[in-house]
């Protein structure tokens, strides 16, 4: 399985003109690496998305869709996964911590985002992580077979077959994004083999799902993404901050890059 390193630049940077650059920077000097054991993304704002080239070698993805409708509707504010589509973006994020929590989105939302991307052909990164409290009561694991229930629900009542091309798990202890502070890669290993294993459990994940594509999100930088890259169970990053600047996104997809070739 080749890594995914996947850049979410939330609601940055401030300028089309800047996103295009960042783009621009990101694309020529991934063309002089060896990045075939990895596969890029980046997640700029959707108002940037329709106005961003292209490209074969980097994919595109959005940072929500609407839960209330696949295609069109009276939906104020909302952007469809068929316009999603349109626009030229394949991914979207679902399930982010900040949209959990300013935007209150809970699992039967989420789950409908789900859906609504996969009936588009859009591929979903899907975001689980405990909060700093779960995490010191040692409630992690609980945590995380909550949230992913909505993966097995999506499973119990929808046909997925090729749900592995289209499905990303990103693992992201809320605690751990935007501070500087991470688990451990013992941790974050031992972490995505349970993800990987609760998933496996489900009826039907097999078939449609292979192995779980599980990535680790929060604070990864240029200094520790090779740590994280050396663990079998970590398929790739999802990044933040890292990934508004080109040398450091670039540094963290190098780190993957190398360490899966190796595998
Ligand atoms: C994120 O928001 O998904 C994220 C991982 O952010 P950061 O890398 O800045 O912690």
């Amino acid at each position: 399985m080749k890594a995914w390193v996947i850049g979410n630049w939330k609601q940055n940077p401030a300028t089309l003109q800047a996103a295009k650059t960042l783009l621009a920077d990101i694309s020529s000097q991934a063309a002089s690496m060896d990045l075939t054991a990895c596969q890029l993304m980046v997640i700029p704002s959707l108002v940037h998305v329709t106005a961003l080239p292209q490209s074969d070698s980097i994919a595109l993805g959005v940072q929500d869709i609407s839960a209330h409708s696949a295609a069109t509707g009276a939906f104020t504010g909302d952007v469809s996964a068929a316009q999603v589509k349109d626009a030229g973006a394949n991914w979207v994020l679902v399930g982010h911590s900040e949209r959990r929590q300013y935007h209150s989105e809970d699992e039967s939302t989420l789950y409908n985002k789900i859906k609504h991307a996969l009936s588009q052909q859009l591929g979903v990164i899907f975001c689980v992580g405990e909060t700093k409290e779960q995490y010191d009561s040692e409630q992690t694991f609980n945590v995380l077979a909550a949230q992913l229930t909505v993966i097995e629900q999506l499973l119990a009542e929808t046909d997925q077959d090729c749900l592995a091309e289209r499905l990303i798990i990103a693992y992201e202890p809320v605690w751990a994004i935007g501070t500087g502070k991470v688990p451990t890669v013992e941790e974050v290993a031992a972490t995505h083999a349970h993800i990987k294993a609760i998933i496996q459990s489900y009826a039907g994940a097999e078939k449609a799902l292979g192995e779980p594509c599980v990535l680790y999100g929060g604070s990864v930088n240029a200094a520790n993404a090779a740590q994280f890259a050396q663990a079998d169970s970590v398929n790739g990053a999802l990044v933040g901050g890292a990934a508004l600047q080109a040398d450091s996104f670039l540094a963290i997809a190098d780190a993957f890059a190398t360490a899966k070739r190796h595998k």
